[in-house]
């Protein structure tokens, strides 16, 4: 047999085995349509962990058996799960897949169309940036600062950062440990992206942000929820969090105070985490992106110094800044390099107008303190308003939300936001986007002035008489 003949045999050959996996492939998919109908009947869980920790066993050992790399092996089934359970979900869950988008976009037709809407919806602040922000974003143009700057951010604005925040915390953060990005959805994504690989599992706290679960997946690796309620006023149970960890396990999200539910994390459970991600060789991402609107003592993860963290910040929420799309992550000068080298090959990096108009927004306390006061207000207001309604939910301790519990059966959350927008042109989001076990709840944003939150708080009354 030539050389050749035999490389052609071979490629047949591996081509075949390919195919069959394939072929495998849809025979899985059908048992797991086949295993939701059945989850479906006994109202079972869409996940078992302990289910998915046996498998992991039993795969673990057959990759031992066969010479296969173990960790390929479990990056493969986690691959494999994830796709059974998006399958699952169109049967146990069909309005998970709800984008939180469409109504927002909705909203915004009907305005077009001439109709009024209250905009309960959206956490962007009505207050806008400081005076001094603008001024400064207009000398810099005047300035010509048009040009691009180092991946990682000008050096002026990664210095302040370093200094402002190692302060509180008694300790040396250096401009190396800081990289400037455009907006903090993406510092979230370049957290993601430098840590995790296809395969890879997270663990997102739920309710949670959806661009937690989408960055996760968008890198090919797998979101693992773990549920807080509202019975325990979404208190963080850490034991629930170690079940959920095996080799596979990478990164843990965490977001406080949190988007949607206003809880701010406390001092023990932030250091019980942190030893448990010490312990387990896991990085944390805290997303701290509301800091600055804690009602109650807020810890910061750069409170750790030792231990694996990316902590994100971003203008957006404590100055008004949302159109400048400007964020920052700390972390080691390691991950950061990571970080700054997936912005230089999207974006380049933040324009240099826009940082140098940062810069000046971190000498705008006065604005940042009236900021969070205003917000303060709002929550109580809404509090306030929200215990004469049949609903359930807890004052938030910090954020722009409060995610609140339809206690009439008569609606999901999804059919409530969408009758509430177009009966009474109030626009919430619907609460399954935050996780697919809360599809009863609402999420109400206080970024609108009072009368604004009066006025919508009165109209989703008379929709729920
Ligand atoms: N993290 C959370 C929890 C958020 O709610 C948001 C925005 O709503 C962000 C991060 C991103 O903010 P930005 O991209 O405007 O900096």
């Amino acid at each position: 047999m030539s050389e050749n003949t035999r490389l052609d045999n071979l490629r047949s050959e591996i081509e075949r085995v390919t195919l069959t996996i394939i072929d495998l492939v849809s025979q899985r998919n059908t048992l797991a349509h086949d295993i939701a109908v059945e989850k479906s009947r006994l109202s079972s869980p869409l996940v078992n962990p302990l289910v998915e920790r046996h498998l992991r066993s039993v795969v673990s050992d057959r990759c031992r058996m066969n010479g296969v790399d173990s960790s390929f092996g479990l990056r493969l089934l986690n691959q494999l799960m994830e796709e059974s359970i998006r399958l699952q979900n169109e049967i146990l869950c069909p309005e998970a897949t709800y984008d939180g988008h469409e109504i927002f976009t909705r909203a915004k037709e009907m305005e077009r169309s001439g109709e009024k809407v209250i905009h309960l919806e959206v956490g962007e602040p009505d207050f806008g940036p400081p005076v001094a922000v603008v001024q400064a974003m207009i000398d810099a143009l005047g300035k010509r600062l048009t040009k691009y700057t180092q991946s990682t951010g000008i050096p002026v604005l990664r210095e302040k950062i370093a200094k402002m925040l190692g302060r509180p915390y008694q300790r040396e953060i250096s401009p190396q440990e800081v990289v400037i990005t455009v907006s903090g959805k993406y510092a979230l994504f370049l957290g993601v992206a430098s840590t995790l690989q296809a395969g890879d599992e997270a663990i997102i706290i739920d309710p949670s942000f959806p661009a937690y679960s989408s960055c996760v997946r968008e890198v090919g690796a797998r979101p693992v929820h773990v549920a807080t309620d509202l019975e325990s006023n979404w208190t963080l149970d850490v034991d629930i969090v170690e079940e959920h960890i095996n080799n596979t396990t990478k990164l843990i999200i965490l977001n406080s105070p949190s988007n949607p539910t206003g809880k701010v994390l406390d001092v023990q459970t932030c250091r019980n985490l942190v030893g448990l991600t010490v312990e387990n060789d896991i990085r944390i991402l805290s997303d701290e992106v509301y800091s600055t609107f804690s009602y109650t003592p807020h810890t910061s993860l750069l409170e750790f110094p030792l231990c694996n963290q990316i902590v994100v910040k971003s203008f957006s929420k404590p100055y008004g800044m949302t159109g400048f799309r400007l964020g920052y992550a700390i972390s080691d000068p390691d991950t950061i390099k990571k970080m700054a080298r997936i912005q230089y090959l999207h974006l380049t990096c933040a324009p240099e107008f826009i940082q140098y108009a940062g810069l000046t927004a971190l000498d705008c306390n006065e604005d940042v303190n009236r900021n969070s006061i205003s917000i303060k207000s709002r929550l109580l207001l809404t509090t306030k308003l929200l215990e004469k309604l049949p609903v359930s939910f807890r004052a938030a301790e910090g954020g722009f939300y409060v995610f609140v519990r339809l206690e009439s059966t008569r609606m999901n959350g999804v059919e409530f936001a969408e009758r509430l927008l177009s009966e009474k042109g109030v626009c919430v989001m619907p609460g399954v986007i935050y996780g697919s076990q809360y599809s009863s709840f609402f999420r109400i944003s206080v970024c609108q002035p009072e009368d604004q939150i009066k006025a919508g708080l009165k109209l989703m009354e008379d929709l729920l008489e």
